[in-house]
């Protein structure tokens, strides 16, 4: 395929092809699903291969396509990861429709025991897991296609509401959507229409099916994209990214945008799994959320029934003594510094870990600097949100101030503290001669 000049360091496609991209996306009427495909098969012919989710509605692509040929590559991207109703429905479809070459892409054994050797890296680093498990697999399988069909539409998401039927990528291929202006109403007359098997999680809620530790059941009048990757700043896996002119690419320590990634944990930036309780949240829902400590006692029944993992945000005044015998329920609890200069939130996150024993993730979220890092994780936090851009900067750089010595110990550690009298301090956590533990 011709290519100009490499602009950006991207390649960019040729302009008489750009121009044919148009001119396709011209030709059809926008609900012409039928005619879109067939004019796919036609200008690529071998060239072509399907990518299906086989999640809620990707039966009616199916269709359409083994309407025309049942022998073209179908692949599915077989993440290790999806719900075992979904590997059942890619079976069911397969036969109902006849699809003769349905190709599942695993991702590669290296690479997942590099980068996700626990399988949780999509609780702390979602996009790295989807190019894992779902952009190299498909990069790898699209070298030999010319151009693929994919089964999207403009109702799904904001983001997909200009979305063309032809479009041509970054790196030179026809990327071609026959449903783009379809409406969630012709999706359920089609499947109608022509008697077509439903995916068994449906009739339990799901709206869009992907990854099951990424999908969640919708409310009505939601989105029915929202059930994907909820609470998390991400609507795409990344193998659409194109569309939206953002290129997929795993992130390094190097290339993390710290506009972005705020959470400094295990000594490096990373992207946030956790979001802020927002006005209008459902507590039965939520998940992956900070709960504030007055909506927790609001709604607690609600929320004790969530079957999903929440968080606590607490103020530095919160009485969390009120609650003390739940925070083990929470996978995380954030405290709140709203100025550098403002302690009361270490005497909290000593409680908790302390008089508690919290064992969960606890993080300090507001305003940080780097010289203070030390004393956070000495009072027990682990993860830090940092706002301070000129913190996250040092940070980053490897800046990390360190102390041997404090004026000011803290329990459960042998620090020998320094100060004016060292004859009469010892350890903390050694007993003095009255048999009573010092603090
Ligand atoms: S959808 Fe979730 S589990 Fe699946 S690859 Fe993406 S982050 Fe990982």
């Amino acid at each position: 395929m011709a290519l100009v000049e490499p602009m950006n360091g991207l390649p960019q496609p040729d302009r008489l092809r750009a121009l044919g991209i148009v001119a396709l996306n011209g030709m059809f009427d926008e609900k012409d699903a039928a005619g879109v495909l067939a004019q796919g098969f036609e200008l690529l012919r071998s060239d072509l291969a399907i990518v299906s989710s086989f999640g809620a509605d990707s039966v009616v692509l199916l269709h359409l396509v083994a309407e025309i040929d049942r022998q073209v590559p179908v692949l599915f991207l077989d993440t290790g990861k999806h719900f075992a109703q979904t590997l059942e429905f890619v079976e069911i479809v397969k036969l109902k429709l006849g699809l003769k070459h349905v190709r599942a892409l695993q991702p590669s054994a290296a690479d997942v025991a590099r980068f996700d050797p626990t399988g949780n890296l999509w609780e702390s680093d979602p996009d790295s897991c989807c190019h894992v498990r779902k952009t190299e697999p498909l990069n790898g399988a699209l070298k030999s296609f010319g151009g693929w069909v994919t089964g999207r539409r403009r109702y799904q998401t904001s983001d997909r509401g200009v979305l063309p039927h032809f479009e041509l990528t970054a790196d030179d291929r026809i990327k071609i959507n026959p449903l783009s202006y379809w409406t969630f109403d012709d999706i359920v007359a089609y499947k109608r229409a022509h008697d077509l098997p439903e995916h068994p999680l449906v009739a339990e809620g799901y709206r869009s099916i992907g990854c099951a530790p990424c999908t969640s059941v919708v409310a009505e009048g939601e989105d029915p994209r929202a059930g994907r990757w909820r609470g998390l700043n991400k609507a795409e896996c990344g193998i659409h990214f194109d569309f939206n002119s953002k290129i997929a690419a795993h992130k390094t320590d190097n290339d993390l945008d710290e506009a972005d990634h705020k959470l400094f944990k295990g000594g490096r930036f990373v992207g946030d799994p956790w979001r802020r309780w927002a006005e209008g949240d459902d507590p039965a829902t939520v998940r992956f959320t900070h709960v504030p400590l007055a909506v927790w006692q609001a709604h607690a029944k609600a929320l004790v029934a969530n079957p999903h993992p929440l968080g606590l945000m607490l103020g530095p005044d919160d009485p969390v003594e009120q609650i003390g015998a739940d925070l083990e329920r929470f996978l995380s609890i954030g405290i709140q510094f709203p100025a550098f200069t403002d302690g009361r939130g270490y005497t909290l996150a000593r409680l908790i870990r302390e008089r508690y024993s919290y064992s969960g993730e606890l993080r300090a979220v507001g305003d940080i600097l780097v010289d203070q890092v030390v004393f956070f994780r000495r009072c027990g936090f682990d993860a830090l949100v940092i706002d301070d851009r000129a913190t996250r900067a040092a940070l980053a750089a490897g800046g990390l101030a360190e102390f041997s010595v404090y004026m000011q110990p803290v329990g459960e550690r042998l620090e020998v503290p320094a100060g004016t009298r060292p004859f009469l301090r010892r350890p903390t956590g050694e007993e003095n001669s009255q048999g009573a533990k010092r603090d």
